[in-house]
């Protein structure tokens, strides 16, 4: 699930906008200070630095996942996901096989998401 950083230029504090997918992420919509309801909001972009090969990204913090997503790395979250999934026996199902696949490969989080979300809204009828 993506999430923004976000800063009020009025009263100056941070807050998190959360989406379901990319996809609902709009960046020319208004946002809302949740704090002072102000929306003279900033977007910020977290820099992140990414930790030295090897590490064990399965057994990050939730708030840690979403800064690797933050970094928009492909190849890092696809990591993230391989290790997520390995810890997880592995059985995570196609979409995400396959997601992890093709940002190990590269491929932006973005069309992945885009495309493997665009499938499961059409295959939705026939489920297992
Ligand atoms: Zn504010």
């Amino acid at each position: 699930m993506p999430s923004y950083d976000y800063r009020c230029n009025n009263c100056g504090r941070s807050f998190v906008l959360f989406y379901k997918s990319f996809k609902d992420y709009d960046p020319d919509a208004e946002h809302t200070c949740p704090h002072c309801q102000s929306v003279d909001v900033a977007r910020r972009i977290r820099r992140v630095a990414i930790q030295k090969p090897g590490r064990d990204m399965s057994q990050l913090s939730s708030n840690e996942m979403l800064n690797v997503f933050n970094t928009g790395d492909s190849k890092e979250i696809g990591k993230m996901f391989k290790q997520v999934s390995d810890t997880a026996g592995g059985d995570l199902g196609s979409t995400y096989n396959e997601a992890t696949s093709r940002l190990l490969k590269g491929e932006s989080m973005d069309s992945v998401e885009r495309d493997l979300s665009s499938r499961e809204s059409a295959a939705s009828s026939d489920t297992d």
